[in-house]
């Protein structure tokens, strides 16, 4: 590998570099709901209210102006300066120590995870901790945690990685020493001339389920061979990577303050995602219904704003680069539309059609982040 091959992965504190992807010759799959079933928040609906009642207050509430924090250190330091720094030099204090993460008990939260998340159906469960023990994933993931990682990623909108990894392009995932302050992870081309993802040392303590939602956007950059500073690859990467940190989130909300680096960088783009919204209460990308979707701190006027100064500048000034299966497939599940390429057209459907989130759960991940919300708005709220 070379530094040239670098590029950032997770959370939208840095800037970053991407590069070109393969196109791949396979159809796209079919749009699918993510088999993902969220809990409901514990908002009480009003007395009578039906579940679309529920859903009519919290867009109300959406509609409102950003949501400030209430525990500004659950966030990155370059949104709130005031957060304490990440850790700049090793040892890193990333995650429990690391007798807490034996192989046992990652194997325990694994299987927690997805029985909650198939509500109990064992042979739902069984089938997703059999990846856990696959004999081709032990191979190319040897390493237990970042296996659980891949393998978490079951039944949630980032379910195609775990083909990408069990099935080709990508040939391997492993832990490698990683400049601090650059970046999580990256994508590279291997000596065989096939992707593989290599994950910062750092993180390895970190807990799995973060660890997920970066190798999730991994497995979006399978042909780095270039990079460019004003990707849009990268930027469909993070706005993905952020839903896919909802998901894990509505199921375990401990997720949001465990005070790890990877944990405040992820928490820091879900901010973003969950406070960029429009008047009528939608998820947005491009634009806001306010100035500041960071309260307090930044100033990010968008989703993208943080990045639009590191690796993207929608609107003509981005380089496209081809789409693959892992695309097509997070952003059906994301939109129920079909896409093509990382472009400026996915980002327009990203930035209008997001519908993996009720207004309830957006409303939750919200309260997982510790924000003020707003009581509803009387009126239709649009
Ligand atoms: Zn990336």
């Amino acid at each position: 590998m070379t530094t040239s091959h670098l590029r950032r992965v997770t959370g939208l504190a840095l800037a970053a570099a991407a590069s070109l992807s393969a196109p791949l010759a396979a159809a796209a799959p079919a749009p699918k709901a993510a088999a993902i079933s969220l809990p409901a928040d514990d908002m009480s609906p009003a007395p009578g209210a039906s579940g679309d009642g529920a859903d009519e207050l919290a867009r109300r509430q959406l509609s409102q102006q950003p949501f400030a924090p209430t525990n500004v250190d659950l966030f990155s330091p370059r949104f709130y300066p005031k957060a304490p720094p990440y850790p700049k030099a090793p040892p890193y204090p990333e995650g429990p120590p690391p007798t807490q993460s034996t192989e046992a008990k990652i194997v325990r939260q694994l299987k927690k995870t997805f029985t909650q998340r198939f509500h109990g159906n064992e042979p739902g469960i069984e089938a997703a901790l059999a990846l856990y023990r696959d004999p081709v994933l032990k191979q190319k993931v040897p390493d237990p945690n970042l296996r659980a990682s891949l393998v978490v990623l079951k039944g949630t909108l980032a379910d195609s990685s775990i083909n990408a990894i069990k099935n080709g392009p990508f040939t391997a995932i492993s832990w490698v020493p990683l400049p601090s302050g650059m970046e999580g992870a990256h994508a590279i081309t291997g000596p065989d001339g096939k992707p593989e993802i290599q994950v910062s040392d750092r993180y390895k303590n970190a807990d799995f389920r973060h660890l997920a939602v970066v190798l999730a956007h991994e497995t979006l950059h399978q042909h780095p061979e270039a990079t460019n500073p004003a990707n849009v690859e990268e930027f469909i990467a993070h706005s993905l990577e952020a839903l896919i940190a909802g998901q894990l989130y509505l199921e375990d909300p401990g997720l949001a303050t465990q005070g790890t680096e990877l944990a405040r960088s992820i928490n820091s783009a879900l901010l973003l995602r969950v406070n960029d919204r429009d008047t009528h209460g939608n998820l947005r990308l491009l634009t806001a219904n306010a100035s500041n979707i960071t309260p307090g701190g930044g100033p990010f006027a968008t989703f993208v704003a943080p990045a639009d100064n590191g690796y993207y500048a929608p609107h003509g000034r981005s380089t496209p680069t081809p789409g693959n299966k892992q695309l097509r497939s997070f952003v059906a599940n994301v939109t129920g539309q079909n896409v093509s390429a990382f472009d400026d057209a996915t980002v327009a459907v990203l930035d209008t059609h997001q519908k993996i989130f009720s207004p309830r759960q957006i409303i939750q991940l919200a309260r997982i982040l510790q924000l003020v919300i707003p009581k509803p708005i009387r009126g239709s709220g649009g």
